[in-house]
């Protein structure tokens, strides 16, 4: 290996330069995936253990490294089972954003065109939220986009019905054995009720919120879906994405957001149309 420099007996090559820098950038990353989590203080804990390791280990303290030796042998599966959450968190963030996740990829796939349904329609959605806000009524109301949360409306009862307005309604009116939980929408369907979300374990959010607006907050921090909050006690409307709460919107806002968030599927809406009228042409022509 050819020799950069050395300092007393440790000679540094570029290797190793380039080795300690992918290490940094690595440690770098899973900080930022693991910041504002209970994990990070379990990461670190286990760092050092690590760290004491390699120090008793070049002192040649035998009995030490001994007993050190055998959690680190462990380690590895204990960290797969401490770490389970962030793992599966890192996995879905990596395929949420590789190109084969990526729309404009696929839609260059003619079969793709053929699977593409109807744009969801936003407006009973937007009536149902309103009427639940004014009676005060809870609800949480997810919106898939690319990613179709099969892990979580298969946690739920699955309805696959047509969205209405009397129907969510129904779904989330507090005497209703189906009102826990959340309803996923998947393209123009309501796919299913009752289903469990993964709670933020973000502990930076402030305490008033709950375990709705947090389960909210905890699904659109690892999937691209969005979805809609309508508070219990104060019946304030709010929009959740990426991690991020948009509070006490009217309706006027929450359909313009909606429709907003929900674009992409027009444009695909629009590719559909266009081949349809395409295809009319051809059999006029024929
Ligand atoms: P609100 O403003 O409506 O009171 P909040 O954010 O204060 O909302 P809670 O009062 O704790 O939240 O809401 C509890 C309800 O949230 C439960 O009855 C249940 O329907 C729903 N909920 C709680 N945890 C989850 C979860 N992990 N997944 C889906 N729904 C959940
Ligand atoms: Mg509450």
């Amino acid at each position: 290996m050819r020799l950069l420099f050395s300092i007393g007996f440790l000679n540094i090559s570029w290797v190793d330069m380039i080795d300690v820098s992918l290490v940094t950038y690595l440690l770098y990353q899973l900080y930022k995936l693991m910041r504002g989590s209970v994990a990070i203080k379990v990461f670190l804990g286990f760092l050092s253990l690590y760290l004491s390791f390699l120090l008793v280990k070049a002192a040649e303290m035998e009995l030490l490294t001994a007993i050190l030796g055998q959690f680190m042998g462990v380690g590895v599966i204990a960290l797969l089972i401490l770490f389970q959450q962030e793992i599966r968190k890192f996995l879905l963030l990596i395929g949420k954003t590789t190109v084969f996740n990526n729309d404009q990829f696929f839609r260059s796939f003619p079969w793709r065109r053929a699977l593409v349904e109807k744009q969801v329609s936003i407006n009973p959605i937007v009536e149902a939220a309103k009427t639940m806000s004014a009676s005060h009524t809870g609800a949480l109301i997810v919106f898939a986009r690319d990613s179709e949360l099969k892990f979580y409306t298969d946690s739920g009862d699955e309805l696959d019905a047509i969205i209405s307005k009397r129907l969510l309604i129904s779904i989330f009116n507090k005497y209703s054995p189906m009102h826990d939980g959340a309803v996923i929408i998947v393209r123009n369907r309501i796919k299913a009720a009752r289903c469990i979300l993964p709670v933020s374990e973000n502990d930076e959010l402030p305490a008033s919120f709950g375990l709705r607006h947090r389960a909210a907050i905890g699904l659109t921090e690892i999937t691209d879906a969005v979805v809609l909050v309508v508070s219990e006690e104060t019946g304030q409307m709010s929009l959740v994405a990426n991690g991020k709460v948009m509070h006490n919107l009217s309706a006027q806002e929450l359909r313009s957001k909606l429709n907003q968030y929900m674009l992409d599927n027009k444009e695909e809406l629009e590719e559909v149309k266009l081949s349809k009228e395409e295809l009319r042409n051809a059999r006029e022509t024929a």
